[in-house]
């Protein structure tokens, strides 16, 4: 038997009152891929990314996470959401708890890991992305760039199947960009699956192996990102595209 993808998504549709924000979503995410979702602001991507962590009811349509049918109304949510790493773009980090704290916090009380564990994983994490001298620091003294890689490092903590990360370095200076896409650069290479809104199109290009262009609330077209980026077949990708060169 072979292994299902990490992500399903099949006829996945979601409307707020009369307006269908997102119709017709197909998309496979399997394991060790890295897909960004590209289109302009309100195309969707964020209620996308919020339908796959249940923070919003699907009007139809199903998703599987490893096989598992989780657009199922008697799904657990909590168990649900406990499988899957979430980072936005608004840094979330707990203003009151330190770095280490913020790290272990799932790991502590979701999963029940014993407290010492969970300060080794996150310490060891913290090492890898150069923040290992930032543990005891509460978020406030750390700058964006060092509290998105702090999110990241919280996101992955807890081993997710899957990483959904929503434009998480649209709020940053533009000077501390670089160092959060470069985490999500190792994380690729580590094997991580990841699901990515962005408007970084150079690093999408690099870094990603399905590119995802929404438009309206549909996938007007997907594929590579040489074939998207490079030989886009629909005009409104052309056009979209176009603002970026
Ligand atoms: P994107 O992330 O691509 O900018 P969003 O998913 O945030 O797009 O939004 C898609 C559309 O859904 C927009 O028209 C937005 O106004 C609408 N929308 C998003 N969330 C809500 C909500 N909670 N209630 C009503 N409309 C919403
Ligand atoms: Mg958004």
């Amino acid at each position: 038997m072979s292994t299902p993808p990490v992500l399903a998504l099949s006829g996945v549709r979601k409307e707020f009152g009369d307006h269908v924000v997102l119709d017709s979503i197909d998309l496979t995410v399997n394991q060790g891929d890295v897909v960004a979702l590209i289109g302009a602001s309100g195309s969707g991507k964020s209620t996308l990314l919020r339908c796959i962590n249940l923070l919003e009811q699907l009007d139809d349509g199903q998703m599987w996470l490893s096989g598992d049918d989780i657009s199922d109304p008697r799904v657990n949510v909590d168990t649900v959401r406990a499988r899957i790493g979430v980072v936005f773009q608004q840094f979330n980090l707990f203003p009151h708890l330190s770095v280490l704290r913020n790290i272990t916090l799932a790991d502590t009380e979701v999963f029940g890991t014993p407290k010492a564990k969970a300060e080794a994983t996150a310490m060891r994490l913290l090492e890898r992305v150069g923040l290992a001298d930032k543990a005891k620091a509460f978020p406030d003294r750390l700058s964006g760039g060092q509290q998105q890689r702090v999110a990241l490092v919280r996101a992955i903590a807890t081993n997710p199947e899957v990483l959904l990360l929503d434009e998480i370095t649209s709020a940053l200076d533009p000077e501390l960009v670089g160092e959060v896409l470069d985490l999500v650069r190792t994380l690729k290479e580590d094997g991580t699956t990841i699901v990515m809104a962005t408007h970084e199109m150079d690093f999408a290009k690099d870094v990603s192996d399905q590119v995802v262009f929404l438009d309206q609330g549909v996938i007007c077209e997907q594929g590579s990102p040489q074939q998207i980026f490079e030989s886009p077949t629909k005009d409104r990708t052309k056009e979209f595209l176009h603002r970026f060169n």
